[in-house]
């Protein structure tokens, strides 16, 4: 068997999304399943996309989601240099290859001429193919015209590990452009002498590049090599499920998820399972579980849903699983600025309390403001919940006023805290989604919080009565 090696090719071109990061994180599945390598190259031979800046951004977003790559443009490897445009050299002898055997040609054609051919087989309702305009008598190629392929048309069968067996007629193979006239290879070619000059075992790409695959393989003829096993993902959709996922979606760069507090392992499992399970119904994964468990064959033929929500709720669920001085740590940049003056004691009270609610960091000043500052009461609360908006005020300030009074009385240990309410909610009668929600809304100021007794607990006896008092004014 061949060693696996997989390559993650981006073109430095702009940002990130998590859809775009998926081959990546398919390939570096596939190569760490395989005890093989996995490759970062970075394709910029079309320098009018070029982004700048955008190559560091790339090698951030792979390191911050772990996805450490064996071979790079910055840490070089075996097959270096890792950028096509400095890998000028190495196309050489292959176009010479193709030149020697007649299988390329310089494009005589200006830019206008082909646009017009164009428009004609347009006019005359039929598909454009360059080879049906293939000239007689090409100029000798000077490196300063494009260069052409000369393909040789005919019907291609090939298996693809994720979309199966495929098949088409000779009707799609065409002469592509090879060398472009400003000295620099196409993607359609650099890629196949990449591939083959890094040795890599599997070509894991997007389905734009499906309908390429056959010029490809005859390319790969006329060079006389074998290519690589192709594995083509679907695309990922966005959450409508018809289009292609974009910035416009909400799918936001990697590296703003994680700035936004989404945990690597969490964005990897979410990541992977973009079109991916193992056949049951789990779907938390650890990383270790994902290289023992990914195939590509597994990974479906129907573009993938991509939905936030999913991945917040993914999130929550490892924030649950960390232990809290563990998350106390990862959480130190993300408190709302009024918790400057509190220790860390009190912060870490607060956050053992939104711990189970808490989908991503940055949530957590919205979570937690009313632990280190006192809101001023929000009428809107009461005239808004379900069940208190049908009551009187008087009847509000009555029961906020029995319950002060039980609360005065308490150590606001937790225990005295439960005990207490427990018996309030006795001796009045009342529900607990009357009683406790007025309770909460005039201690929190916040419709919803972590359990009552717990946030009372933290947030002790001054501040609560004061708070309660504010509430009672105001009604
Ligand atoms: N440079 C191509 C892109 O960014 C990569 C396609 C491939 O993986 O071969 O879309």
């Amino acid at each position: 068997m061949t060693d696996v090696r997989t390559r993650f090719a981006p073109s430095p071109t702009g940002y990130l999304h998590v859809g775009g990061i998926r081959t990546a994180v398919f390939a570096w599945l596939v190569a760490r399943q395989g005890r093989g390598q996995f490759v970062l190259r970075l394709e910029d031979t079309d320098k009018k996309r070029e982004v700048v800046g955008s190559d560091a951004h790339l090698m951030k977003s792979l390191r911050a989601l772990g996805l450490d790559y064996d071979e790079g443009p910055d840490i070089g490897g075996p097959y270096a240099p890792y950028r096509q445009s400095e890998r000028l050299a190495t196309y050489k002898p292959w176009v010479q290859k193709l030149l020697d055997s007649g299988r390329a040609y310089a494009d005589p054609y200006t830019a206008e001429e082909v646009q017009a051919f164009r428009e004609q087989a347009q006019k005359n309702k039929q598909p454009f193919l360059y080879r049906n305009h293939r000239p007689q008598n090409p100029p000798a190629w000077n490196g300063s015209q494009a260069l052409r392929f000369k393909s040789e048309p005919k019907a291609y069968k090939w298996h693809d590990a994720i979309m199966g067996d495929l098949s088409v007629g000779p009707e799609t193979i065409d002469d592509f452009i090879l060398m472009k006239s400003d000295g620099y290879p196409t993607y359609n070619f650099a890629h196949i002498i990449d591939d083959e000059e890094m040795k890599i075992s599997h070509i894991i790409r997007g389905q734009e590049f499906i309908a390429s695959v056959p010029n490809y393989l005859n390319l790969y003829e006329a060079l006389e090599l074998t290519p690589p096993v192709m594995a083509t993902a679907p695309h990922v959709l966005g959450p409508d499920g018809k289009k292609k996922l974009s910035k416009r979606d909400g799918a936001k760069d990697v590296l703003d998820y994680i700035r936004d507090g989404y945990l690597p392992e969490a964005l990897v499992n979410f990541i992977a399972s973009l079109g991916w399970n193992d056949g049951s119904e789990q779907e938390i994964f650890t990383i270790d579980e994902l290289i023992a468990k990914f195939s590509l064959d597994r990974v479906q033929r129907s573009g993938a849903h991509f939905d936030e929500r999913r991945l917040a709720w993914m999130n929550g669920y490892y924030i649950r699983q960390l232990d809290l001085s563990d998350l106390f740590e990862k959480v130190r940049n993300y408190w709302p600025t009024e918790a400057q003056d509190y220790d860390d004691e009190y912060k870490k009270r607060v956050l053992g309390l939104v711990q189970e609610r808490l989908k991503y960091f940055s949530e957590l000043p919205e979570l937690t403001l009313f632990f280190f500052k006192d809101l001023p009461p929000d009428p809107k609360l009461i005239s808004e919940h379900k069940q208190l908006k049908k009551m009187n005020s008087e009847d509000l300030k009555a029961l906020l006023e029995q319950a002060k009074a039980v609360l005065e009385e308490s150590d606001f240990s937790l225990e005295d805290l439960t005990d207490r309410l427990n018996k309030l909610l006795e001796a009045t009668s009342q529900k607990p989604a009357v009683l406790f929600s007025l309770i909460r809304i005039a201690t929190t100021q916040a419709a919803a919080s972590p359990g009552l007794a717990e946030t009372m607990a933290v947030l002790g006896k001054t501040r609560i009565l004061k708070r309660l008092d504010q509430m009672l004014n105001s009604l």
